[in-house]
């Protein structure tokens, strides 16, 4: 009799399958890579426009090194990364807010932390400039996991809706440019950035926002992201069951809240058939 009941509660908590939640960079596509480039082919683009105010430009690149009239401090190709990096750090995953996520407060900050001398405007202006560039250069290097579209239409051909819910660029449009230059606004039935709920994962706000727009329920969902603490953690709360992907960075760690590794997106659809 013991046995049935407990049986009776497996039942009842295996509910079926209805939505899978994507991450997106990391997880569906490879974006480390394209961004360490581009950030690479930004600062060169810093430096030589930097360089441009001195009058042997070619000798002065030769050297890598470029001193302002006022100020002894160095500018150098590294210089200008690491102090890209440190913007990028200060804001990454510790920041709500959507818009502390663009490239062009990065970008002008990193501008301020130079010792070169420039005006406010002339900040805003050159930022707005290399933000453009920035996503210009990165968009057509984003490469898709293999079998990721093959996956999501196979999740689509048993029924389950499929959604993706990733971070803001500092506006909607940038991530949206980005996933449909990868072909996934076709096999996405939701897309969410964290501009629609102006608050950045891993706010709850998210997921609560999805459940809601698709009407489901947290135990009726599954969340795949390569970032347990910012992708997981929270959805779990909420009844979501969680695949930590390690496509992109293998690790021996694991975490109680995720119920799921995995190597390759594809076996999101072995997942799903379990639950189906
Ligand atoms: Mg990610």
């Amino acid at each position: 009799m013991h046995m049935n009941i407990l049986n009776l509660f497996k039942k009842k908590d295996a509910v079926p399958l209805k939505l899978v939640c994507f991450d997106l960079d990391n997880t569906l596509c490879e974006y480390d890579a394209a961004e360490a480039e581009t950030e690479a082919y930004i600062a060169d683009m810093i430096y030589a426009d930097f360089l441009q105010h001195k009058k042997h430009p070619a000798r002065a690149k030769k050297a890598k090194t470029v001193r302002q009239s006022k100020s002894s401090t160095a500018l150098t190709l590294s210089a200008i990364l690491k102090a890209f990096n440190e913007s990028k750090h200060a804001h990454m995953h510790k920041d709500l807010e959507p818009e502390q996520f663009s490239r062009g407060l990065w970008l002008a900050e990193t501008l301020q932390k130079l010792p070169v001398t420039i005006t406010p405007a002339r900040i805003k202006t050159l930022s707005a400039a290399y933000e453009k560039a920035y996503w210009d250069f990165l968009i057509p290097k984003l490469k898709l996991y293999p079998h990721t579209l093959e996956t999501l239409q196979a999740l689509k051909n048993k029924g389950i809706i499929t959604a993706c819910l990733t971070d803001s660029d500092g506006e909607k449009g940038i991530k949206i440019r980005r996933m449909v230059y990868l072909g996934l606004d076709k096999y996405l039935d939701f897309i969410i950035t964290t501009d629609d709920t102006k608050k950045n994962k891993p706010a709850i706000e998210n997921w609560e926002y999805l459940l809601k727009a698709v009407g489901v329920l947290g135990k009726e969902c599954m969340m795949v992201g390569d970032h347990p603490d910012i992708d997981l953690l929270v959805p779990k709360g909420l009844g979501f069951r969680t695949v930590w992907t390690k496509e992109h960075f293998n690790t021996s760690t694991h975490f109680k809240y995720v119920d799921h590794e995995i190597h390759h997106i594809s076996d999101v659809e072995k997942i799903a058939k379990k639950y189906a």
